[in-house]
């Protein structure tokens, strides 16, 4: 018989009554360090004083109001992201799903107020940019989209790094190139700096827009505030969710006003994105995430565990082989099932995310101590050593 929830999920057996900074309390009393972060949403930790009394003080005026009214807390943010970006203008969602459809009507409506026929967007190997039927089918991964077809026409999948595959793929035809700065279920995957500069090199060259994906990589997590700033290029369109609201449902498009100008009154909508209580919190998160020292800490502390990392991948060659990825969005790919480190891991009480590839995510909240960090790298440690003795989880 099928369970009242529908069973999608791959679900671990806990469950939590709390949270506190990186820590997770678990219906038994058990605490977990959460180098999860609830898939890399969770950028301020548990419980974070800032965002608790921001999103309490929202709660006794007002929650909602829908957007046929001034909403003064996502002007606010939305003042903010432009003022911190490439970005002319912000348009708030609920997710990270909703930024990624949002982002694929401005190519269309684009191309179409120009009287261009320009009718693919290009995806690379590994991409992820959500569930709904356009987002699978703008990202075109196989794991995503079998089963779902019909897909959205108007998207076509390119190996990840074939340079020819994309030269050749690369013509007046190509309405938009959309990538992840740093594939995050794709297994962690960075994109190199010239990469990202080549990309926008070639938009240029073929007036396609570039869409960054920084649902995952950005809002600190690399240690800048969004990933693409190392690479000191810009793209047109840029997808936001996962940290920006700390847990609170939020997400965003930031676009230049070229790729926003077409978007006029009626031509997109949501009742929720960016209502008052999500633009509350996202302030407070932006109080925290938008310092630079703030940032320069998560890159201190993204080293240190990385360092950590590759102890662990010395002392345990037989149970992981390499480390990835930048600051505190960092992968393990493993040389056993990711899923029996990440079992093992958590019984060790460490909580930690599985990724394509073969890798185990560390995503821990950018608050995270050095005491934290050395903390979770014995864990990982002692549960490298059980899996590697055969006993997962
Ligand atoms: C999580 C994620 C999404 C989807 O966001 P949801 O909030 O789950 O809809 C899209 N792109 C990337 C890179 C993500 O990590």
């Amino acid at each position: 018989m099928i369970p009242p929830l529908m069973p999608t999920y791959n679900r671990s057996k806990l469950a939590f009554d709390r949270g506190e900074g990186c820590w997770l309390i678990a219906e038994d009393g058990a605490r977990y360090l959460d180098f999860a972060a609830g898939i890399g949403v969770n950028a301020l930790g548990h419980a974070h004083p800032g965002l608790v009394a921001a999103l309490s003080e929202q709660a006794g005026r007002v929650w909602h109001t829908s957007n046929l009214y001034r909403i003064p807390q996502q002007e606010r943010l939305g003042a903010r992201l432009v003022d911190a970006t490439f970005a002319d203008t912000v348009f708030f969602t609920n997710s990270g799903t909703e930024a990624a459809e949002l982002a694929i009507k401005m190519v269309r409506k684009y191309w179409a107020d120009r009287d261009e026929e320009r009718p693919v967007t290009l995806s690379f190997a590994g991409a992820f940019h959500g569930r709904s039927t356009g987002a699978i089918a703008m990202a075109g991964t196989e794991k995503l989209t079998a089963g779902f077809g019909p897909l959205m026409p108007g998207f076509t999948q390119l190996p990840f790094g074939d340079h020819d595959a994309l030269e050749a793929a690369a013509d007046a035809r190509v309405a938009a190139i959309v990538v992840e700065p740093v594939q995050g279920e794709g297994g962690i995957r960075p994109l190199p700096t010239p990469c990202l500069r080549g990309l926008r090199a070639l938009c240029d060259r073929i007036g396609a827009l570039l869409i960054f994906d920084e649902i995952q990589c950005g809002m600190g997590r690399t240690g800048r505030l969004f990933a693409h700033e190392s690479a000191d290029v810009a793209p047109d369109i840029m997808l936001v969710a996962k940290g920006i609201g700390g847990g609170f449902p939020l997400g965003a498009v930031l676009a230049t006003e070229a790729a926003a100008a077409p978007m006029v009154v009626g031509t997109h909508g949501s009742t929720y994105g960016g209502n008052p209580l999500a633009c509350a919190v996202g302030n407070a998160a932006m109080d925290v995430l938008g310092d630079p020292d703030f940032l320069d800490a998560v890159g201190r502390k993204g080293g240190l565990l990385r360092q950590r990392l590759e102890g662990l991948v010395a002392t345990h060659p037989d149970v992981f082989e390499s480390v990835r990825g930048i600051g505190l969005m960092l992968g393990v790919k493993c040389r056993v099932p990711n899923r029996d480190v990440v079992a093992a891991a958590q019984a060790e009480g460490l909580l930690t995310a599985p990724g394509a590839d073969n890798v185990v995510r560390l995503l821990p909240p950018l608050i995270v101590a050095e005491e934290e960090i050395a903390e979770a790298a014995a864990r990982l440690d002692r549960a490298a050593t059980a899996v590697a003795r055969g006993a997962p989880g």
